[in-house]
């Protein structure tokens, strides 16, 4: 008998019939009830078993953990908090898990971090299945937002020769052995050092590739991994993590705040729709984890109302300047709310300053637009009539509570004299990109685009706190072990 999923059994359009489940015990009362668990819901099918007349082996070998079959008729259930259950008539163990070994046990309460060793298995918890479905969820919405808009998806390199933010934050590509064998000159060892024949680093942004589709193909897409050696351990940084990236020919600096903004809530209702089991059971584990806490740090808003509020409200939209100038006003001289104070247009925001602009200022989503050209790449486009000595970019980050900067932006820099002489100003090599500038040599128009970090925003959906929790196998310094 073809085994159905427990998703499609909880519906209760099979009641009275024979079925078959298969799935992993999670807990076993009584000698007699299985909550059964096959990763298609949240929710646990309760598999009454016959107790009497089933071998006390097989009795025995019901442990958490363990992959069973279940084969019965499908009851209503009396039970609170379930509508039907399986009335089992035989159940058939198909993987033992040793109970003494099995690590992942509901009565110990496995912390976040012991989990996070355990990557490979944590999967088998209600929260990280909940978080695992509602990634995948978020990661269908992306796609279908831009495919229902005739955006076209473009796999940019991963390996590449660019460093498209400047940041140095690269991993090195080289074909040499681990061991760095030395190559025999009749070629034993079939690697060639300079396999290129040139530097090249794992991507840390498509967004380069991508704007010369955009030139032609007008709008386009790209979600795939990219690569940031960041050099330190932050909640909200990863060394591997997935960047959405549309660009749009013809869009400027305001058209890309509108994009992003649609874009952010039509994925958040997408999983609200979708994923509502899941996120309720994500809002209570979080509405637990928050009676801990004194009052004053407590979140004002449940899991789903912080969602529906993002969907309900336009994002505000503030100049950098206008900021600068909130932020000076809020630290009024003895004061310390910052651990590092701004008291200069110029300076690039931290964090903590992104996050009370969100969570204090304005209690709401915040897109901040109009950068000093200073602190961002090279590519934004330079904003006309600024003063001299303070110039700006026609930039814009994207920042959430909880979270800080969720995206950024730009409106590129379309005139080819204006981005080769600030090429210059960095040192920027002008061969190694002439394949870029040829997008501004050849039908060259005004073009705009974001990169939005999708971890960060299954951070924001489903109410987790540390980056490292959201995506399979986190990758941070001194992790790559799974
Ligand atoms: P941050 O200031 O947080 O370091 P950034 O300004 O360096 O981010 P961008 O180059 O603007 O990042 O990249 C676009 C988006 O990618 C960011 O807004 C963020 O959502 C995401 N992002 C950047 N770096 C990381 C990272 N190391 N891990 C996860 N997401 C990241
Ligand atoms: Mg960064
Ligand atoms: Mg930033
Ligand atoms: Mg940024």
């Amino acid at each position: 008998m073809k085994h159905t999923k427990v998703k499609d059994l909880l519906n209760g359009t099979k009641t009275l019939q024979e079925v078959n489940a298969k799935g992993w015990v999670r807990t076993f009362r009584n000698n007699q009830f299985i909550a059964l668990n096959d990763g298609s819901t949240i929710n646990n099918i309760q598999c009454v078993v016959d107790f009497e007349n089933t071998p006390d082996e097989t009795l025995r070998r019901v442990t958490t953990g363990a992959a069973v079959s279940v084969t019965g008729t499908l009851i209503e259930s009396k039970g609170a908090g379930q509508n039907v259950e399986i009335q089992v008539s035989k159940l058939e163990i198909l993987g033992d898990s040793d109970a003494e070994k099995f690590p992942i046990q509901p009565k110990n309460k496995p912390s976040l971090d012991f989990l996070r060793e355990n990557a490979h298995l944590r999967v088998r918890t209600n929260m990280f299945g909940a978080i695992m479905r509602v990634r995948s969820v978020l990661s269908y919405a992306v796609h279908s937002y831009f495919q229902e808009k005739g955006f076209v998806y473009v796999n940019t390199p991963i390996i590449t020769g660019s460093d498209a933010e400047g940041a140095g934050e690269m991993f090195k590509v080289t074909a040499l052995p681990f061991d760095n064998t030395p190559r025999t000159e009749d070629g034993k060892v079939n690697y060639k050092e300079d396999f290129f024949e040139k530097e090249t680093n794992l991507t840390v942004s498509g967004q380069l590739e991508g704007e010369t589709y955009a030139m032609a193909l007008g709008q386009i897409y790209t979600f795939g991994p990219t690569f940031r050696a960041e050099n330190s351990n932050t909640s909200r940084h990863l060394a591997e993590f997935w960047m959405i990236e549309p660009e749009v020919a013809f869009n400027d600096l305001d058209d890309n705040m509108d994009l992003a903004e649609d874009f952010i809530q039509y994925v958040i209702k997408y999983a609200l729709d979708k994923c509502q089991d899941d996120l309720k059971f994500l809002e209570t584990r979080l509405l637990d984890e928050e009676k801990s806490k004194p009052q004053a740090e407590r979140s004002e808003m449940a899991l789903l109302e912080k969602l529906n509020f993002v969907l309900e409200n336009n994002f505000k939209r503030v100049s950098y300047t206008e900021a600068i100038d909130i932020l000076r006003d809020s630290t009024p001289n003895k004061k310390k709310k910052f651990q590092y104070i701004i008291n200069e247009w110029g300076a690039d925001l931290q964090s903590e300053h992104e996050r009370y602009l969100v969570e204090k200022h304005f209690k709401c989503p915040v897109i901040l637009f109009d950068y000093p050209a200073n602190i961002k790449a090279f590519y934004m486009r330079l904003n006309d009539n600024t003063e001299p000595g303070r110039e700006t970019v026609r930039a814009m980050d994207i920042l959430f509570p909880g979270i800080g900067e969720i995206v950024g932006g730009s409106e590129r820099e379309e005139r080819y004299d204006v981005l080769i002489e600030k090429m210059k100003a960095l040192e920027i090599d002008e061969e190694e990109l002439s394949w870029y500038l040829d997008t501004r040599r050849f039908g060259s128009a005004t073009h705009s685009g974001f990169g939005l970090g999708f971890e960060r925003l299954v951070l924001f959906v489903t109410g987790m706190t540390n980056i490292r929790d959201v995506i399979p196998f986190p990758r941070t310094p001194g992790n790559a072990e799974f």
